[in-house]
């Protein structure tokens, strides 16, 4: 077939890739001038499946005091009369008072599905991004330890390898730890660890266009979607300029691109929207009128101190209190939280970026040369039961790669299988359901 995948951040170019090894003609159809232009840019890079929890939450009450308390990862909702917004919050907390612990295992089966999928992919395509692996939780006082371990009992008993350390254990793991903070001890979680997904992205895209036949097209926003007959046919608005300076905070990736002239209307067999939180019109022609709002965060990144670059911070590190994790890329540090819903968050930058370098002081602060600093703030796009959607939109041969929330990067390979079986008509190796189907959710 011919296949559409309109967006070309991880979740587009992971489906990409899947549906060419199938043997689809690809063309990947992308608004901004580069692959990773949007959420997928610079965000933390953790890959922990034991950790995955969808944003709806029984506990997000007791998040929002803690957010009081000046903690920083529960949802932010801040005051915003617009229809979406109001129509979101009133879903989420229906997902949150209804929230059973379904939806975050049937979460983690699919994120360690796609951890399998993309160490598979790694080794037979021979990538070379930066990353690191395990991931370790660290806590000043015992209660949140026991918060965090008692959240990890369900995957400990499916087999994930999740081990309660003391103080010294800990240290072991990172000698680096700030010895002044109190350290109550830590949860090593071996399964996962931290990599840097733009360049997986970037990698990604250059082995398909050599190897298979997926084409790439920036610059160029698809506009409107409509079947006639057996095809469908996508309208086109190309983009002399995407940069997108709203706020200095939002950085956009940017390659040199042949410019490409395309005809202002393209046919295919099928499309795939991947495009993140930007595209409710189209999504509204595709006959989904879906309640996806964008929920931000930000992260700051560091190159590592010259002395520092010997003492590895071997794991990604999670602050088991704010829920901020620390990750390394190569000889750069990255802290990354947050979660704000709705419009991009502007102020003082200072001020907007405190939490993560109050986290950075508290665990290594010894480890980034402070003056070089990459800002960055991104939307993740979010459902208001905080599970994504794979599967068939409403008009027929348009299928939906949406709502990754703060897992894209966790989730992208197994998603991406997940629905390129769809699309063969296939059954995966783990169950779609609770993420293919509209109607269960109560959106169709
Ligand atoms: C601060 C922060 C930290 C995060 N940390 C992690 C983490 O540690 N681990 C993890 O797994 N995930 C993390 N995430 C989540 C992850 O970044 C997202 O889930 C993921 O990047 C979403 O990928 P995507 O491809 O769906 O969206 P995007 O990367 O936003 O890609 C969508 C693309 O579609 C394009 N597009 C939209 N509309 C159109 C159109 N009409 N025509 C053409 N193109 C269009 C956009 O330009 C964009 O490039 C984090 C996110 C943030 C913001």
């Amino acid at each position: 077939m011919r296949i559409a995948i309109v967006g070309a951040g991880i979740a587009g170019i992971t489906t990409a890739h899947e549906l060419a090894v199938d043997g689809h003609q690809v063309t990947v159809l992308e608004q901004q001038e580069g692959v990773a232009a949007g959420a997928s840019f610079a965000h933390s890079g953790l890959i922990a499946p034991a950790l995955l929890e969808p944003v709806a939450r029984a506990d997000q009450k007791r998040g929002l005091l803690r957010r009081a308390l000046a903690t920083a990862d529960a949802l932010d909702t801040p005051r915003d009369w617009s229809g979406a917004s109001r129509r979101w919050r009133r879903q989420w907390q229906s997902a949150c008072a209804n929230g059973s612990d379904q939806a975050r295992l049937s979460l983690i089966d699919l994120g360690r599905w796609s951890l399998e999928r993309q160490k598979a992919l790694i080794s037979t395509l021979h990538l070379e991004h930066e990353r690191s692996d395990g991931v370790l939780v660290v806590a000043r006082d015992s209660d949140s330890l026991d918060r965090k371990m008692a959240r990890l009992e369900g995957v400990q008993a499916a087999g994930q390898r999740v081990t309660r350390l003391d103080a010294d254990g800990c240290r072991q793991i990172e000698p680096g730890l700030n010895p002044d903070t109190p350290l109550a001890g830590g949860i090593r979680i071996e399964e996962g660890g931290a990599g840097n997904c733009r360049e997986f992205v970037h990698q990604l895209r250059l082995i398909d266009e050599a190897h298979h036949d997926v084409k790439y097209h920036f610059g160029v926003s698809v506009c409107h979607l409509q079947r006639k007959g057996d095809v469908l046919q996508l309208r086109l608005s190309q983009r002399q300029n995407a940069r997108d300076d709203s706020a200095p905070t939002r950085q956009r990736a940017f390659l040199p691109t042949r410019p490409m002239e395309l005809p202002a209307q393209l046919e295919f067999d099928a499309v795939v929207l991947a495009t993140g939180p930007d595209a409710l019109p189209l999504l509204r022609e595709a006959g989904a009128d879906l309640p996806l709002q964008p929920v931000w965060g930000r992260t700051a990144t560091f190159r590592l101190r010259n002395d520092w670059a010997q003492l590895p911070l071997r794991s990604a590190l999670v602050d088991a209190e704010t829920g901020i994790r620390l990750t390394r890329m190569g000889q750069r540090l990255r802290v990354g939280g947050g979660h704000v819903l709705g419009a991009l968050p502007q102020g003082d930058v200072e001020q907007l970026f405190m939490p993560l370098y109050q986290v950075l002081d508290r665990w290594l602060p010894l480890a980034a040369r402070r003056g070089d600093v990459q800002i960055w703030q991104g939307a993740r796009p979010t459902l208001p039961d905080g599970l994504p959607l794979i599967g068939p939109a409403p008009l027929e041969g348009v299928w939906l790669q949406l709502g990754h929330a703060d897992h894209g990067w966790t989730l992208a390979c197994g998603a991406a299988r997940l629905l390129a079986d769809q699309i063969a008509g296939r059954s995966s190796e783990i169950d779609a359901t609770p993420f293919a189907s509209l109607a269960s959710r109560g959106w169709s």
